[in-house]
């Protein structure tokens, strides 16, 4: 099914958005959900391509480019908000684009119909700037999949003036260097403001020429965007042994590190006119960020580090945007995102608020949460009214000693008492998640597990006999950039399958479903989470081998990723399977997301059981020639800042 693809350095080839639009009309009837297509939806926003801005000037078109179909694409709440945030600014005009899934890029390279936007049904080709949102490691063979089949060279280097500007954003931008062949300019951190600041860069720029020179263009952002890193300003150094050394700034860059942006969410009440599917995406329903940051220091969490600080949006804010979203949209479903909802003061309150927005209550409300406590059962009944559909609860690991590693702050105590709460009070059935993986950990720790899931199932069958069911999910813990795992070895594969066949063999009950992560995608994940620059070789060495939606499961292409990390002169099965050296760069130390180092090393020792001595500590006072003991992060800068709202 997959083939190989060449990456010609091609450019839009002057196919009008008319023809492009006929052509796609032949393709519908033969792909799969022609709707992931069509555009045209409830609340699409499609701009006049050919209207001017304020200035005089087309406006800036922005291409927002979401690495996998439609159907995950359109559920992602940050593309819904910044599609707002762009097409409420008269200067420019942003339209949707997703990977379009195999029949239809089979559709699109014979016919040689260029990649397009959904609203107008131009060619990616003639839009300014591509912003692509980088969230999973296993999407990065479609980034370069799209750029190809946009017609666009896939790689930074051969694109000209005749080219958009390539930029990417989201979580994993927090270590761009994997990506940094393909990427002209990251914008690390929250894409609120530094998106529209880009445009506005973009747009001042054109006051000389239609197309701003890119390289022009790209120095100015690197110096006065917040949190913008332009890879090509950079050189990367490695030792003999191919270990990363150093980044070094070439003349005319900004100095390191690229601190990241972030912003007041109260100032961002968005989306509240999202982008209605007309099919079924796999999350069909209105959503409202309730919370970013999280806070609890779990220390295999990234999410909690590059999201600090934690913000908390307020009551009368979200029951305002319930309203107008449910107005607009005519869901009758509310999904409350955070990192940890269950932590908001007040949250059964802001649950009561929405759920009383609908007189007949029928309206549905969606919140995940995983806190292992009675509270969570309580806001699981005051959710679910009288249902009883399910109930997760995420221990992490199966000992004390393991939860003590990973700082989860969960007893066995405090899961039997959820547990005894949950089935006492009608659910039959309940989930938990575990990592295996984890440093330090032992078969013991992973039987732990198994004998966690036995003893909550007990609990069950007191109160439902053989109804009762527990349903164990187990991923493998991926080291990443800015935790303070950071540090840790990647577990190897024969580590994985051995510590799922301990993990079979005492969860055999019948009462218990398991499940696992398939190993190869760990290990592919694993080596792109904490990659260098080299790894951006085997990214493209897969791609051309065929890899693409490599995070569906039977798609991945695993003797692919083998052959391209082969080309970067590297191994999959070993990289990054040592623990690393707390004293040595790493690859993502110019980014600075507003934690201290020392405190990831200390939280580190502290996993592993080791007092930091001071002279430890002294090693890392000095990064990037900055106090970092001392030197306000934007923890604390923006707890203060924020302070107000809670
Ligand atoms: S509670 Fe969840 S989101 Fe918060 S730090 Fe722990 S794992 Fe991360």
């Amino acid at each position: 099914m997959s083939e190989a693809h060449s990456d010609p350095a091609g450019q839009w080839d002057g196919m009008d958005y008319r023809t492009i639009a006929r052509m796609i009309d032949t393709f519908l009837p033969r792909v799969q959900k022609p709707a992931r297509y069509t555009g045209g939806e409830f609340n699409s926003n499609p701009k006049d391509w050919e209207a001017r801005g304020p200035q005089g000037r087309h406006r800036i078109r922005l291409g927002i480019a979401f690495p996998d179909i439609y159907d995950i694409g359109m559920s992602n709440l940050g593309m819904q908000v910044l599609y707002e945030v762009v097409n409420r600014d008269d200067r420019f005009l942003a339209e949707r684009v997703f990977a379009p899934w195999f029949d239809m890029e089979a559709e699109l390279r014979r016919s040689r119909v260029p990649l397009f936007g959904l609203e107008t049904r131009h060619a990616l080709g003639q839009f300014d700037v591509l912003g692509f949102s980088l969230a999973y490691e296993l999407d990065y063979t479609n980034v370069l999949n799209m750029l190809n089949l946009a017609h666009i060279p896939v790689r930074a280097r051969d694109r000209g003036p005749e080219h958009p500007i390539v930029i990417a954003g989201g979580s994993n931008a927090t270590n761009p260097e994997p990506m940094s062949d393909f990427i002209d300019a990251f914008l690390i951190g929250e894409g609120e403001e530094s998106l529209t600041a880009f445009l506005a860069l973009y747009d001042e720029l054109r006051e000389s020429s239609p197309r701003p020179d890119r390289t022009v263009l790209l120095r100015e952002a690197a110096h006065r965007i917040p949190g913008c890193y332009v890879p090509t300003l950079y050189e990367a150094h490695y030792d003999d042994r191919g270990v990363f050394t150093a980044l070094e700034p070439l003349p005319g860059a900004p100095e390191l590190p690229v601190k990241k942006s972030f912003v007041d969410l109260v100032d961002y009440p968005l989306p509240t006119r999202p982008v209605v599917p007309y099919m079924e995406t796999i999350h069909d329903r209105a959503a409202i960020e309730i919370m970013r940051g999280c806070g609890r220091g779990c220390r295999f969490c990234q999410a909690d580090l590059i999201y600090r600080p934690r913000r908390v949006r307020p009551r009368a804010q979200i029951i305002e945007m319930a309203d107008q979203l449910l107005k607009s949209t005519g869901y009758n479903e509310l999904s409350l995102l955070s990192l940890s909802s269950a932590d908001i003061k007040h949250i059964d309150l802001v649950v009561q608020d929405a759920i009383d927005l609908f007189d007949d209550n029928t309206l549905t409300i969606a919140m995940p949460s995983t806190r292992v406590d009675a509270f969570n059962v309580h806001l699981a009944e005051l959710i679910e009214r009288g249902k009883r559909s399910g109930i997760t609860f995420a221990p992490e690991a199966g000992t004390e000693r393991m939860r003590e590693v990973i700082h989860k702050g969960v007893s066995e105590a405090d899961t039997l008492a959820a547990a005894e709460m949950a089935y006492s009070r009608g659910w039959q059935t309940i989930k938990l998640y575990f990592m295996i993986g984890l440093p330090t950990e032992t078969d013991q720790d992973v039987e732990g597990i198994g004998h966690l899931a036995q003893k909550v199932l007990d609990v069950g069958r007191r109160h439902h006999g053989r109804r009762a069911r527990v349903t164990v999910g187990v991923s493998t813990m991926v080291p990443k950039a800015h935790t303070p795992f950071q540090w840790a070895a990647q577990a190897t594969r024969p580590q994985i399958e051995r510590r799922i066949s301990v993990l079979r063999n005492v969860t055999r009950d019948r009462g218990m479903r398991v499940s696992w992560h398939d190993p190869e995608s760990t290990i592919v994940e694993g080596v792109m989470s904490r990659g260098d620059r080299r790894v951006g070789t085997a990214i493209y060495g897969a791609w051309r081998r065929g890899a693409r939606f490599d995070a569906w499961n039977q798609h991945l292409r695993f003797e692919a990723w083998q052959a391209g990390m082969g080309d970067a002169g590297l191994d999959i099965e070993t990289y990054g399977t040592d623990d690393r050296d707390i004293h040595a760069r790493l690859p993502w130390d110019h980014v600075d997301v507003g934690v201290a180092r020392w405190h990831l090393v200390a939280q580190w020792n502290r996993a592993r059981g080791v007092e930091a001595e001071p002279r430890q500590r002294q090693s890392f006072v000095l990064l990037h020639g900055e106090d970092v003991t001392t030197a306000p992060t934007l923890a604390t800068v923006g707890a203060s800042a924020l302070a107000t709202q809670s």
